[in-house]
């Protein structure tokens, strides 16, 4: 099943996709959200990025062999977690800004999973009944300022540096799903989900360990090769298998 939101006039809903009619609920899904009684054609709705802003945005660092290597860097002993903030969501169709700050502005295709109940200190046998879905996510990362501060969280954490969406899929396997990311329709980054260094029920038990997950959060699992700078005026695309694509475009921030 899918799920998404939109804004319908200036109020955010949830709904959910069946074919190309979204039908709007009164409640997040992952709170058991029932069916408000109409139906909307999918290409009318202004979306909104699929989990409301004020969650957790967490981020897993260096999860495919292959990434670590091509940015020079050691593969972790444990999972390299960082966090963004909800501010840096940006919608399906939405416009990534390149702030004035950076001169070096990377994409970063990823599977992210949104969490459907709150966790603590759970282990990984328990992923299926915390994780609610999946949704195509970009970690845009200014990759010189994230040299150059040590902490990431400006290079991270600009405005519209995480694009999600357009849809969350439930009952989907995600542990072997092609991921590919395209810049201009020219393909970027080629990689699978089974690829990652710390499988995902292991990442959702490393980071609940820290602090309780909440419905809504949610948690970024990591980029294959492949990463590479975007330019104003492109159109990035990330493909993730079983889901539509995320689609968004670039320009500088004014
Ligand atoms: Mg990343």
């Amino acid at each position: 099943m899918r799920f998404l939101r939109f804004d319908d006039g200036g109020i955010p809903r949830f709904g959910r996709l069946d074919g190309g009619l979204v039908t709007p609920l009164d409640a997040a899904p992952w709170a058991g959200g029932r069916d408000a009684g109409e139906r909307r054609p999918f290409e009318t709705l202004a979306l909104l990025p699929p989990v409301p802003a004020g969650g957790k945005v967490l981020c897993i660092g260096r999860n495919y062999f292959a990434h670590a290597k091509e940015l020079g860097n050691e593969v972790p002993a444990e999972p390299l977690v960082f966090l963004k903030p909800s501010t840096s969501l940006l919608s399906h169709g939405g416009t990534v800004l390149l702030p004035p700050e950076s001169e070096r502005v990377d994409f970063e295709g990823e599977l992210a999973l949104v969490i459907g109940r709150r966790a603590r200190r759970v282990g990984p046998k328990a992923y299926a009944d915390v994780v609610f879905g999946v949704t195509p996510a970009l970690d845009i990362t200014a990759r010189d300022l994230q040299k150059k501060d040590g902490q990431w969280w400006r290079a991270k954490g600009f405005d519209t540096f995480c694009p999600c969406g357009p849809v969350v899929e439930c009952g989907l396997d995600a542990s072997d799903l092609a991921l590919r990311t395209y810049l201009d329709g020219e393909l970027k980054q080629d990689g699978r989900t089974s690829r990652m260094i710390f499988g995902l029920p292991a990442l959702v038990s490393w980071v609940s360990q820290a602090m309780t997950l909440e419905p809504g959060d949610l948690l970024l699992t990591g980029t294959p090769e492949g990463v590479g700078p975007l330019a104003p005026g492109q159109h990035l695309e990330l493909e993730i298998e079983g889901l539509p694509r995320l689609s968004v475009r670039v320009a500088k921030e004014p």
